[in-house]
């Protein structure tokens, strides 16, 4: 239960990076924010972590990588804290594609729909809780996004019928979501799962790595939407002794 008492201290954290660095990453966010029109947000961008009175002031902005490092910290302590009370848990990554560049929004709704829905299923009875994160990423065409959640199941002991939900997942996803066990072992350190599923660029891509336009549709697609994942109790108590059990694809980095 160490880390019940210390749980930044089980998470890896990269090294802080030289504050010249952030500032003209900030800088360049605000740039790309003005080209959308969106001075507001650019100003408190522009302006966060400015030392007040009392403390240095943060926007709190989605948009803001500073910011969004923060909030991509407080993910991962939750995601590990969740992942790593599951009894018997199995990284999956399930896919929910929008059906073009301007429905980001409506492919939130889509997911989280069939996932309320897919838990309904008898397929699906024996998985008992569940936590992870969506994940926006423009697809290599540019066209539409490839929405997709890494997520932890809990299985609670049961074999579970991963060709039946796959197929359950298909239909509630009018045939574009796919269902697919991960075949990375790194992910079965909870640790590992819970930096995978919350890394920053998921909702906040590094400045000039997108173009304006498309960095529009994903700010405006992501706006008021939440992106953690998580259901059900996981019952263990041994949480950083149990690993994830693994089997899909790794498209990304670790
Ligand atoms: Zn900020």
């Amino acid at each position: 239960m160490r880390h019940l008492l210390h749980p930044r201290r089980d998470i890896e954290t990269s090294p802080p990076r030289a504050p010249s660095f952030v500032a003209d990453e900030q800088e360049a966010r605000a740039i790309e924010l003005e080209t959308i029109g969106w001075t507001n947000k650019a100003h408190r961008v522009r302006t966060c972590a400015a030392p007040g009175p009392l403390h240095a002031c943060r926007c709190k902005q989605r948009v803001c990588p500073l910011c969004a490092l923060n909030t991509s910290e407080r993910y991962a302590q939750r995601l590990l804290h969740r992942s790593s009370r599951m009894t018997d848990p199995m990284v999956v990554l399930v896919t929910c594609p929008s059906t073009g560049i301007c429905r980001l929004d409506r492919a939130f709704s889509s997911f989280r729909r069939a996932l309320v829905l897919l838990r309904r299923r008898k397929c699906f009875r024996s998985v008992t809780s569940g936590a992870g994160a969506l994940e926006p990423r423009l697809s290599s065409d540019g066209m539409r996004w490839s929405l997709h959640a890494h997520l932890a199941v809990d299985r609670a002991g049961a074999e579970l019928d991963n060709d039946a939900i796959a197929d359950a997942w298909r239909k509630l996803t009018r045939g574009r979501g796919a269902w697919l066990v991960e075949q990375d072992d790194r992910l079965r350190s909870p640790q590992r799962f819970a930096l995978y599923a919350s890394k920053r660029d998921s909702w906040c891509p590094d400045p000039e790595t997108m173009s304006v336009g498309a960095l529009e549709q994903l700010f405006a697609g992501t706006k008021g939407r939440q992106l953690v994942i998580d259901w059900g109790q996981p019952h263990a108590q041994r949480a950083s002794e149990q690993p994830i059990a693994g089997a899909g694809i790794a498209s990304h980095r670790l």
